[in-house]
């Protein structure tokens, strides 16, 4: 079968692999369909580790149902992609997102467990979720990102009335936006360094407002419309310089959640922090229960996350579509692909 493998910085590879064979146990399954994810990139521009199928988020059809008995061939599933151990404190704790093993065997991100960017993939199975019939397979790709955004959002901890400010437009930043404004933000902004994403951040009715943070006014702009800053900032880029600047968006008492991640240090003077009595939150992934949140949201209609697809590709054209999501003035954030077609 073939897979898109990180050949090099930048480069992918199609190429052949093996499928995975059945052993009773894990979950085989025929993959659909299959989102770009913005940690994705991040090992495509570096094009690290060589060899790797990426591909977390995904619908795919059960061949195989493995130790699942509940599950029958056929059965439409998505999956938790990462790989917890199941009896630590965190894992009894229903918080899988801090186990020491949480991304040692994650699916699509690890070596010796390939994503959906091929044809089939094998896939441990306690993570894996059968999908109500009224979702569609899009929707089901799209359900572990909407689980980061909605994470990040229950750590923010909006209150009704409150102002919030959503730093990067890509797909975690639009869906933490949707849920801020759910969770009764009066207003929400969300800042971008490409005007084609804020622009369309505005337009797909998610943000209020949004500004350009390359703009030299950045902060006057930004602290002219909402003056003594916001009550909650998520930052979604992982952008050093960005994060930065959000601890001056901030009013204060007010909460910083960190949900993009960065290598690079950030540097910052105490001070204000201190000053501020700011609270800055580190956010990881999900809860089971939040993304299933997303699942039962989805199926009953209660958030749109199919405004936020903008493409939906050939495994062929993956390179293409990784090339769209980087140029820095498209507006796509999220690109599908079909790992069966090429
Ligand atoms: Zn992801
Ligand atoms: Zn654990």
């Amino acid at each position: 079968m073939k897979a898109a493998i990180i050949e090099d910085i930048k480069k992918f590879k199609i190429t052949d692999v093996e499928k995975p064979t059945p052993d009773n146990e894990r979950v085989i399954i025929d993959v659909l369909k299959t989102g770009i994810c913005g940690s994705d990139i991040h090992n495509w521009d570096a094009g690290q580790p060589k060899g790797l199928i990426m591909g977390h988020e995904f619908t795919g059809k059960v061949v195989h149902p493995g130790s699942r008995i509940d599950l029958k061939i056929g059965d439409r599933v998505t999956a938790l992609p990462i790989s917890p151990c199941g009896h630590c404190e965190a894992c009894e704790t229903g918080n899988p997102q801090y186990c020491p093993e949480t991304w040692t065997h994650a699916v699509g991100l690890d070596l010796d467990n390939p994503g959906g960017l091929t044809s089939t993939i094998s896939v441990r199975p306690d993570m894996v979720i059968k999908l109500p019939d009224n979702i569609s397979d899009e929707e089901g790709a799209m359900v572990e990102p909407t689980a980061v955004g909605l994470h990040a959002v229950h750590l923010a901890d909006i209150r009704v009335g409150d102002k919030v400010l959503v730093v990067g437009g890509g797909i975690i930043g639009l869906v933490s936006a949707m849920f801020a404004k759910l969770e009764g933000a009066e207003f929400v902004a969300i800042s971008e360094t490409n005007p084609a994403r804020g622009e369309k951040s505005v337009k797909l009715g998610v943000a209020d407002e949004w500004f350009d943070a390359k703009d030299e006014n950045f902060l006057t702009n930004i602290l002219t419309k909402v003056p003594g800053g916001f009550d909650v900032v998520i930052d979604c880029s992982g952008n050093t310089k960005a994060v930065e600047s959000e601890l001056m968006t901030a009013k204060a008492g007010g909460t910083i959640v960190l949900a993009g991640v960065s290598q690079k240090p950030i540097e910052f003077a105490s001070v204000i922090a201190v000053m501020k009595e700011l609270t800055i939150i580190g956010s990881i992934a999900y809860t089971k229960e939040e993304f299933k949140n997303c699942i039962s949201l989805i199926a009953n209609k209660k958030i749109d996350v199919m405004k936020f697809v903008d493409d939906i590709v050939p495994l062929t054209d993956v390179q293409k579509a990784y090339e769209r999501l980087t140029s820095g003035t498209d507006d796509a954030v999220k690109i599908m692909v079909e790992p069966n077609k090429y």
